[in-house]
């Protein structure tokens, strides 16, 4: 597993639970998205109607079940968890559907790996809050129109160029997450810091906030891993010094980059000459799924300036080279 993987796992999630915001004036950066979501569930709040289906798009990491979250807080409804890999069939999602209470907020994580059917049904019950019930099979089978409460859709997607253009153009409002500001996970980090005890001066809080990666949820586990090391080998007190020594002895670099990330740029350059590369053929050079490669490695890596997607493959930039620190064949630089 990798260190810096933005992906929680299962013990990770209750600490994660702890240092959720729970107010959309808490939840730091991301000030546009802030704002819109603001004014769509205010004036939802002051039509006493529930608010359109709001889709959260972006990276793994980046607050996106968090606002769902604050989004059935500020609402004042309850929130009901699921995800498009745990709705294998039409009928799980019938289930879902046909139980919510007016008003509900339902996430659905990892929307665009729901299966087909289902998203048929997601489709309708997005927009006229019906289900059609399947009854029976073959020639026989009849459908039955079922009335469910009106709800408030919020779907979250790490890839949203995969969702079906009528899923797509059923959300009344999409949120495009981006990467966060050092600045901005410097406040996420104090403010982590301080719902875990952890004692820490500015600048211990700045450099394990620039090794984040742009990423809330890496940059609270760095937090809690250069704690660690400062318990350790230290009095328990984050000093820059500390969150060096820390994350260099967990293999996060002075610009966050993990090993996958260098792995990526290592044989995209290495291998490949720099490219340009398909996103498979760079997948296998480094031993990972294509998807991985993809949502977690190269959004990253691009907004790094350190690769480019161009229509015939993945290039590296001049800047990558400069990082890696190995000269580019002649045809690179022109
Ligand atoms: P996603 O659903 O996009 O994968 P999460 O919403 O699960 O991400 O966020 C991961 C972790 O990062 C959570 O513990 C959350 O507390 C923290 N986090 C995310 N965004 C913010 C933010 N804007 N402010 C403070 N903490 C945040």
């Amino acid at each position: 597993d990798r260190f810096v993987s933005p992906v929680a796992d299962g013990e990770e999630k209750v600490i994660e639970a702890a240092l959720r915001p729970k107010r959309l004036d808490e939840f730091v950066g991301q000030a546009r998205v802030r704002e819109q979501l603001s004014l769509v569930l205010h004036s939802a709040l002051r039509r006493g109607r529930p608010p359109d289906h709001l889709l959260m798009s972006g990276p793994p990491g980046l607050g996106k079940t968090t606002l769902a979250m604050i989004i059935s807080g500020e609402l004042g409804m309850p929130l009901r968890i699921s995800s498009g890999p745990a709705i294998e069939r039409a009928g799980d999602l019938a289930a879902v559907l046909s139980t919510l209470s007016e008003g509900e907020v339902l996430f659905l994580d990892e929307i665009h790996r729901m299966a087909r059917p289902a998203e048929e049904m997601l489709y309708v019950a997005m927009e006229d809050f019906r289900v059609d019930v399947v009854v029976g099979k073959g020639p026989g089978a009849t459908a039955i129109p079922l009335d469910i409460a009106p709800f408030t859709l919020v779907g979250a997607t790490t890839r949203a160029g995969l969702l079906p253009a009528p899923l797509r153009d059923r959300f009344g409002f999409v949120a495009h997450m981006d990467f966060y500001e050092p600045a901005d996970l410097e406040r996420i980090i104090e403010r982590s810091a301080r719902l875990l005890n952890v004692r820490m001066d500015e600048a211990g809080g700045a450099e394990i906030a620039k090794r984040s990666r742009g990423t809330p949820r890496i940059a609270n586990r760095l937090l809690r891993r250069v704690r660690d090391y400062a318990e350790v080998r230290a009095d328990g007190f984050i000093t820059e010094q500390i969150a060096q020594d820390a994350l260099s002895l967990y293999e996060v670099d002075a610009e966050g980059l993990d090993r996958l990330d260098r792995g990526v740029l290592d044989a995209l350059m290495r291998k490949f000459g720099g490219g340009p590369v398909g996103l498979s053929t760079l997948a296998v050079a480094v031993g990972e799924e294509p998807e991985t490669v993809e949502v977690v490695a190269e959004p990253f890596l691009v907004r790094k300036g350190l690769i480019a997607r161009t229509p015939r493959g993945r290039i590296a930039t001049p800047a990558a080279w400069r990082y890696l620190g190995i000269t580019p064949p002649l045809s690179v630089e022109g």
